[in-house]
């Protein structure tokens, strides 16, 4: 098998990607209903049967609703999560579940894949972020996936994380301004904006400008609201990123978009 990295989706309705890296097919979130992650799989030529093992970053809809889908096709498959995570979602799975339940903070292994939960400031149970090492493979060099979406904002550990990833899936949820004129209720838009919420463009941009040496080579912003924002508005922002970083290659997955973004 050999390495492939597979963006079904992501975007505030819906997250979930695929890596196949050292032997192992794994899937980062299953928040599309069965329908959708059936259909997104049979794209590349896949079904469920296929995996190994889905990792689920949180219990909000929109990472983990096709779980009890899967798991009705693939009943033995891999469910890496933590503890206060799987207590959310058991009940609406309502299967006898292949839990493989991590510390948060901590590292495990996924057949050869090494994987490290990262803790994010958002507001679920104990929501995390996660950074994959895949070994070197063929003429490949090894290469760090890290994937970072629903955070108020860049802690510490999350800036170190992001230094550290060659590939990058990070959150850029809403604009200010379509934000603050959107029709959603005052109390939504504070959750949002909240530090437990999710991050703006600029505070993505800024968390890039901010670091001092990174070495990502690709960088996926990913988790856009599709009501309050807008890929273009996203890519101009990222201009200033550009300027600075000149082997970066930058991707805004269009929330509007069905079709998977895959690196090989
Ligand atoms: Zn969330
Ligand atoms: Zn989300």
């Amino acid at each position: 098998m050999a390495f492939a990295f597979h963006i079904l989706g992501t975007s505030s309705s819906g997250n979930c990607s695929l890596l196949e890296a050292s032997g192992t097919r794994v899937m980062l979130d299953a928040g599309f209903p069965g329908p959708r992650l059936e259909a997104s799989l049979q794209k590349l030529g896949l079904e469920a049967r296929a995996l190994d093992a889905v990792m689920i970053t949180h219990e909000h809809s929109d990472h983990c609703i096709g779980l009890a889908a899967l798991l009705r096709q693939n009943p033995l498959l891999k469910v890496f999560t933590n503890r206060e995570t799987a207590r959310r979602i058991k009940d609406s799975v309502k299967a006898d579940v292949n839990w493989q339940l991590f510390e948060t903070g901590t590292t495990f292994e996924i057949g050869g894949l090494k994987v490290t939960s990262i803790p994010i400031p958002h507001d679920a149970a104990d929501p995390v972020g996660f950074a994959i090492d895949c070994p070197a493979e063929d003429a490949r060099p090894a290469k760090r996936l890290t994937w970072l979406t629903d955070l108020g904002h860049a802690t510490t550990v999350v800036k170190h994380h992001v230094a550290l990833a060659d590939i990058l899936v990070l959150e850029a949820n809403y604009d200010e301004e379509m934000l603050e004129l959107s029709k959603r209720p005052q109390s939504l838009k504070q959750r949002i904006k909240g530090n437990f919420g999710h991050l703006s463009n600029i505070q993505a941009r800024d968390l890039l400008l901010g670091l001092r040496e990174w070495q990502t080579t690709e960088l996926y912003l990913g988790h856009l609201s599709k009501e309050c924002n807008r890929t273009i508005i996203v890519d101009e922002l990222m201009n200033a990123v550009r300027d600075q970083k000149t082997d970066l290659r930058i991707t805004v997955i269009d929330p509007l978009e069905d079709n998977p973004v895959s690196l090989w």
